[in-house]
Parts: structure tokens; sequence; C-alpha cells
């Protein structure tokens, strides 16, 4: 029996990233509150949020601060533009605040509202800053198989996941797709890690010698794959990419939208694996969830050529309305504090040892052909025949069968195609319910 709501759904809304066809035949599930790691569906089931909703809620559900703060800024001074050098006082102190989270010596803030839109300013930036150079040349961008950093035109165009790109007609001319970082799925038979790590560096290695450094602008990644299907680097991944990018001159971008705010056991991704990047994007845990908010870290290097540049037009022409929306940064400013004040990326550290303990015998379950992790994030990826590595067929739908039971369970995972299932809860789980996470999905 469809509820009404369920059939006004399916009459009037338009599901993003769903299986559109499918849903005509499931329905919808409808939440509709949450409280700490809870969230309640309409019926009134409770379920361990076992994905911190799209790895963004952080600080979990129902935090009274954030909704007090957001109320407050409301009925202060809801809106004002950055535009023409306006300025508004939460995004003033928002930017101080990450001056001091973020690894990039003083860098500054370019506000946006999504992880697709500050990775799409990323591309507009560094290009801006080629230019501004005198190094127009320099514009490819390359990412990397398996790599999601969003939606837009740009960002799908980088994202390295067919479906994203399949119908959708993108410009991919200055985009180059690297080999995954995916060890267990494309490594070559009886290839040990640091082989396999050797073989992407090489193949870095090859590109650049192919298209030329002076044609490169930068590389995007994220430190470890989040939705592409919790892929950790190999070991020594990063140790032996980040030299070559060095040296010729390539800029690291760093997407941290899902590893950002200590998801990793570090406050950053690029911190847990010794990367040194030139610019961050931040989304998702910088507010919590509790506002759509981006934030680009810019190096000085880069702010300063662009200023110069954008100086002899009078006009840096880059901004969306909602840049800096005070609501968003007042909610986002204090988000961090909270986390400061409880010692939130500790906490994940310490609940990131007891999930991955947890669940480490899963990786002798007949079903589990890769179990991988670190900090509050988890992937197992399924597998047919686990000796040989061998993967469901795509339509025995094995991954969303298994997240279809832990719903059952009463608790959300992800089932990202390839079988994967993710895990990666809100930051505040306490050891309790990682235990209780742990059992369900067992
Ligand atoms: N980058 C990464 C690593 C992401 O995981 C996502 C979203 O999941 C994005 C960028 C895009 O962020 P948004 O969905 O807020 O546009």
């Amino acid at each position: 029996m469809t509820s009404t709501l369920a059939q006004q759904d399916l009459d009037h809304l338009f599901h993003p990233a769903t299986d559109l066809r499918g849903l005509r035949e499931s329905g919808p599930i409808i939440w509709s509150r949450g409280q700490g790691v809870y969230i309640w569906d309409q019926d009134g089931r409770q379920y361990l949020e076992g994905m911190a909703g799209l790895w963004c809620t952080a600080l979990g559900y129902g935090e009274k601060e954030l909704a007090r703060v957001a109320a407050e800024q409301m009925e202060t001074f809801c809106y004002g533009p950055l535009f023409a050098g306006r300025s508004n006082e939460p995004s003033i102190r928002l930017a101080t605040r990450l001056s001091r989270w973020v690894p990039i010596e003083g860098a500054r803030f370019l506000f946006g509202c999504s992880g697709s839109d500050a990775n799409d300013a990323q591309i507009k930036l560094i290009r801006y800053y080629y230019n501004a150079i005198g190094k127009p040349e320099k514009r490819k961008i390359l990412s990397r198989g398996n790599a999601y950093h969003g939606v837009t035109v740009a960002t799908a165009a980088l994202t390295g996941l067919p479906a994203f790109h399949r119908h959708f007609d993108l410009p991919m001319d200055d985009v180059i797709h690297l080999g995954s970082p995916h060890y267990y799925r494309f490594a070559e038979p009886g290839e040990s890690e640091a082989a396999f790590v050797e073989r992407r560096a090489r193949e870095l290695e090859e590109v650049i010698e192919r298209e030329g450094a002076d044609r490169i602008a930068a590389m995007i990644a994220e430190p470890l794959m989040g939705a592409g299907g919790v892929i950790l680097p190999p070991a020594g991944y990063w140790e032996r990419i980040q030299p070559i990018l060095d040296r010729n001159d390539i800029l690291l971008i760093d997407d941290e939208v899902v590893c950002g705010f200590g998801r990793t056991g570090q406050a950053f991704g690029c911190q847990t694996y010794g990367m040194k990047p030139a610019t961050m994007t931040m989304a998702k845990a910088l507010s919590s969830a509790y506002q759509p908010i981006s934030a680009v870290a810019v190096p000085p290097f880069m702010y300063e050529a662009i200023e110069e540049a954008a100086g002899g037009v009078g006009l840096f022409a880059h901004g969306l309305t909602y840049s800096g929306h005070p609501v968003a940064a007042a909610v986002a400013d204090r988000n961090l504090e909270l986390m400061e004040e409880r010692g939130l990326v500790e906490h994940a550290a310490r609940m990131g040892e007891r999930l991955q303990a947890r669940l480490a015998p899963l990786a002798d379950h007949p079903l589990v052909g890769n179990l991988r992790g670190i900090g509050l994030i988890a992937g197992l990826e399924l597998a047919a025949d686990k000796a040989a590595r061998q993967a469901f067929e795509p339509s025995a739908k094995m991954g969303f069968k298994v997240a279809a039971a832990c719903l059952d369970a009463g608790l959300v995972v992800r089932a990202i195609p390839g079988d994967i299932i993710a895990v990666c809860p809100p930051l505040i789980i306490n050891e309790v319910q990682v235990d209780e996470l742990v059992d369900k999905l067992s």
C-alpha cells in the first residue's frame, strides 16, 4: 500500500542519483527525523545511520546548538553577499577558523554551496592562475579511474565513474584519467602492492612525458576515494606520486569533501597520507550537513597572482549569489567550534580504531572479497568467488541485497556499484553504537 506522501513523491519528485525505474517499483523510503546517530522513517522505525547521510552528518542529527545559531543568524542578518568587497561577520569568522584547521599556510577561503561547485571553482582558479602567470597552455587536469569529484559539467568530467559520463555528452578534452588506485580490483595476478604502486607511478610519468609537463596544470585527488568505493591508496602510493607532481610543477588539488574534518582519524586525509596539496576542497562535514556550504583553500602564491591579474581588469569575475551565505557560514563556524570543544577529531580516531578492529573478522566472511578502512570509514567489497577475486554478476544486485538486508536489520549502509558496502557513520558515534553497527552489519 503506497502512502499518500510516497505517491506524491513518485508523481512530483525527480530523485537525483537514483535508479529511476527501480524507484517506481520500490517506492521511496521517507525519513522523518533524526537524533544523534539514529534516524526514523515515516512509520516510526529506528535505524542506525551508518552512512552519515551522504558521508556528511559528522555531528549527528538534532544538534540544537546548530539550530539555534541558524535561527539567530536568520533573524539578525539572513543574507549579505561577499560580492564587490562587501562582507559579513560569519564568513570572516569561518575563514579565520579554517585558516587554523587547514594545513596550507596563509590560505584564503572561497565559499560555495556544494562540493561540486567548489571543485568546479578549483578548475577555474587554476586556469586563471596559469593565465595570470603567462602559462595559458598549462591547462589539462589529471584525475583517476573511480574518482568522484561532483556532477557539474566540469566535475562530472573529472569523475572517473562511467555512469556519470554516459548519455551526458560532457566535454572531456582537457581531462586525463589515470588508472584507479584500487589495488584489490586492478592488480595483475600475483602483482604485489609495491609493484602495483610502481605501475601507477610509471603510468603518471608516461602521461606527463606524452602530454608535456608544460600542458598539465593539476591533478585532482581524494586522499582516499569515498563514493568511488572506499578505495584506500595502496601503501606507499602518495609517497611515490607526490614527488612526480612536484618535479613537474603539477598542482595537487586535494578533494577533502569526504575525508575532511576527522573522517580518517586526523583533521584531513592529506595529513593521514602525507600528501602536500597546493589547494583543498571542503564541504559535507564542514557544516555537518546542517547547511549547504563548501570551501576552496587558495594558497598565497595563487591568490597573489590572481589578485594581480584581476587588478588589470578590475574584477575577479567568479562567485555565487550564496558564496559566503551568512547563515551557512555561521552554522559551519559553530560546527567546527563544537568539534574543537568536544575533541571530535580525537574521538573519531578512537572510535575509528574500534570500528576497524570490530569489522576485521568480517574479512573472513565468505561473501567479503576485500575489507578495507581507516578511521570511521570502511568498505566491504563482496565477491562471488573469494579466492579468485571474482565479482558477482551486476544483474545479481548483490550489494543492493546486502544493503536492503542491513536496512531490515535497522542499519543504513550504502551499496556502491561493484558490490561495495560503504560504512561511514557520524563522527559522534560511541563505543556501544560502533558495536551495534558491526553486529547489525554482520
Ligand atoms: N568530491 C567528493 C570527494 C565527493 O564525495 C562529493 C560528493 O559526494 C563531491 C565532491 C561533490 O559534492 P556535492 O555532492 O556537495 O556537490
